[in-house]
C-alpha cells in the first residue's frame, strides 16, 4: 500500500514537472517559431527539388542528344554490313550508359532490328528485352517514375561513291523519370541533412537562449513573488542578462515600486500623523495579538497608559500648535527610553500606550517609573517642566483584552486621583 501511494505522488510529481515544462515560455514560442518554420522550410524544399528535377532532366535530354554523334557511325556500318555482332555489342556499350534505358533499332528491311531495355513496342506498350534482345517479363522500374522519354534518330548510309544518303532506319534511345530522380536524389538527400542538422541546432540555440533570457528570470520572479511575506513584502532583485532597458526589467522595476508603495500605504495607515507613533488601530491589532499569544503559551504582557497632567493648560497659555510641538517631544522622550520589544503607540489626544510583551507586573511597573521620572526631570523648550501619570497593568488570564485595558484606565484614573506625577497599577 505504501509503495503504491509512493508511486502515486512520484507519477504526479512526473506530471507536475512535465506539466510546467509543457507550459514554458520557451517552448510555446518554439513551437510556434518552428511550426512556421517548417511550412517555411517544406515550401521551399519541395521548389527546390523540383527545380533541380526539371534542371537534371533537360540535361538528359541534352546528353542524350549528344549520343548518335558519338555511336551513329557504328551502328550505321554494323547494319549496312548486316554485322548482328558488332551493332549488339555497340548497343550493349550505349545500354551500360547511366542516362539509357532501352535502345531500339529498326531497319527498313527488319533484318537488323534489335531491342535492348525497356522500349516502347508499336502499340505504344512498356516491353522489356534481356542483353540478347529476348522479351523478359521482368520490370526493372518503380512506379510513377518509370514514364519513358524518348529521343529519336535516323540511320542513314553515306557511302564514298555516293552523294546523297541512303536510310537504313531509325534508332530511338528511351530514357526514364527514375534515373532523372536517382541522379537528384543524392543533391536532396544531402539537402535533407543540411537542414535536418540546422533546423535541431536552431532549436536547441533559440531554446537555450529563450530559457536563458526569458524563461530563467521569469521563473526566478515567481518564485521570489511566492517568497514574499505577505506582511512585509520587500523589493526583489532578478539575475537579468541584460543591463539595458527591456520588459523584464521594466515588470521588476514596476513590481518593486508597486511594492514600495503598498508598505508606504501600510506604513501610513498604522501611523499616527503627528507624533509618527503607532496608531490606535495599530495598537488595537497589536493588544490583540499579545492577548492571543499570551493565552496560547501562557505568558503574561503588560500594558501602561500615559495621560500628560494639566495638558489643557500648555493649550490654553502657549497655544495648540506649542501643544502640537510638545506632543511631538514627549513621544520622542518615551521611544528613547522602552526597550525595542515594547510597543509604544498614540492612544488619542496627549494619552499613550505602551505594550510590553513578556513582561511581569514589576517590570512593568519598573518601566513606567523610570518613564514618569524622565518626563519630570525634562526640560520641555518655552514650558519647561511638566508630568504625566501612569496606569498600568498586566494580562492576567483575562477572558478578553477590554479587561485589562479597563484596570489600566483604573490605575491611571488613580494616578490622577491620587495627586498625579505617579505611577498606579493593578495586576
Ligand atoms: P489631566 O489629564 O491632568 O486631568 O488634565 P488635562 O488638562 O490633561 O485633561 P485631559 O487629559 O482631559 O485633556 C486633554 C487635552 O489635551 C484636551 C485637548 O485640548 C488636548 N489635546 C488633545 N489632543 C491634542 C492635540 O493633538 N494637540 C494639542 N495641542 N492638544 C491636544
Ligand atoms: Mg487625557
Ligand atoms: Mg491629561
Amino acid at each position: 500500500m505504501e509503495l503504491k501511494t509512493g508511486n502515486l505522488s512520484k507519477n504526479l510529481i512526473m506530471n507536475s514537472l512535465l506539466k510546467r515544462f509543457r507550459q514554458s515560455i520557451a517552448l510555446h514560442l518554439l513551437t510556434t517559431i518552428f511550426g512556421f518554420y517548417f511550412l517555411v522550410a517544406v515550401v521551399v524544399t519541395v521548389v527546390q527539388l523540383y527545380k533541380e528535377y526539371e534542371d537534371t532532366k533537360i540535361n538528359f535530354y541534352k546528353e542524350i542528344q549528344t549520343l548518335p554523334a558519338t555511336f551513329n557511325r557504328g551502328i550505321i556500318d554494323s547494319v549496312w554490313t548486316y554485322n548482328n555482332e558488332l551493332l549488339q555489342s555497340i548497343l550493349l556499350g550505349m545500354y551500360n550508359l547511366p542516362i539509357i534505358v532501352g535502345i531500339k533499332v529498326e531497319s527498313l528491311d527488319h533484318k537488323m532490328d534489335l531491342q535492348i531495355g525497356t522500349v516502347l513496342n508499336e502499340k505504344d506498350e512498356i516491353t522489356y528485352y534481356d542483353s540478347s534482345g529476348r522479351v523478359t517479363e521482368q520490370k526493372e522500374f518503380g512506379f510513377g517514375t518509370d514514364t519513358l522519354f524518348k529521343h529519336e534518330f535516323p540511320l542513314q548510309y553515306q557511302g564514298t561513291s555516293f552523294d546523297h544518303k541512303i536510310p537504313l532506319g531509325q534508332v530511338t534511345l528511351y530514357s526514364n523519370n527514375q534515373l532523372v530522380f536517382d541522379r537528384v536524389k543524392y543533391g536532396f538527400i544531402l539537402i535533407l541533412i543540411n537542414s535536418i542538422i540546422k533546423t535541431i541546432a536552431l532549436w536547441f540555440i533559440i531554446f537555450y537562449f529563450i530559457k536563458k533570457y526569458l524563461g530563467q528570470p521569469l521563473k526566478e520572479f515567481t518564485t521570489k513573488i511566492r517568497e514574499q511575506d505577505v506582511q512585509s513584502p520587500q523589493a526583489i532583485d532578478l539575475n537579468l542578462h541584460w543591463t539595458d532597458t527591456n520588459e523584464l526589467l521594466i515588470l521588476k522595476d514596476s513590481y518593486n515600486h508597486m511594492i514600495q508603495r503598498l508598505n508606504e500605504h501600510k506604513l501610513l495607515s498604522i501611523t499616527d500623523k503627528l507624533t509618527g507613533l503607532f496608531n490606535r488601530l495599530k495598537l488595537d491589532e497589536s493588544l490583540n495579538n499579545e492577548f492571543n499569544r499570551s493565552n496560547r503559551f501562557k505568558r503574561s504582557f503588560g500594558i501602561i497608559i500615559i495621560d500628560i497632567d494639566y495638558f489643557k493648560r500648555v493649550n490654553d497659555t502657549y497655544g495648540h500648535q506649542v501643544g502640537d510641538q510638545v506632543l511631538i517631544q514627549f513621544a520622542k522622550i518615551l521611544k528613547e527610553n522602552i526597550r525595542k520589544v515594547d510597543i509604544l503607540g498614540r492612544w488619542g489626544g496627549e494619552e499613550f500606550m505602551i505594550i510590553c510583551p513578556e513582561t511581569n507586573f514589576q517590570g512593568t511597573i519598573k518601566l513606567a517609573q523610570s518613564l514618569r521620572k524622565i518626563i519630570s526631570k525634562y526640560d520641555f523648550p518655552n514650558i519647561g517642566n511638566f508630568s504625566a501619570s501612569f496606569g498600568v497593568s498586566i494580562y492576567n488570564n483575562d477572558e478578553n483584552i477590554d479587561k485589562v485595558i479597563a484596570r489600566a484606565d483604573n490605575a491611571l484614573y488613580k494616578a490622577k486621583e491620587n495627586g498625579r506625577n505617579r505611577v498606579e497599577g493593578k495586576q
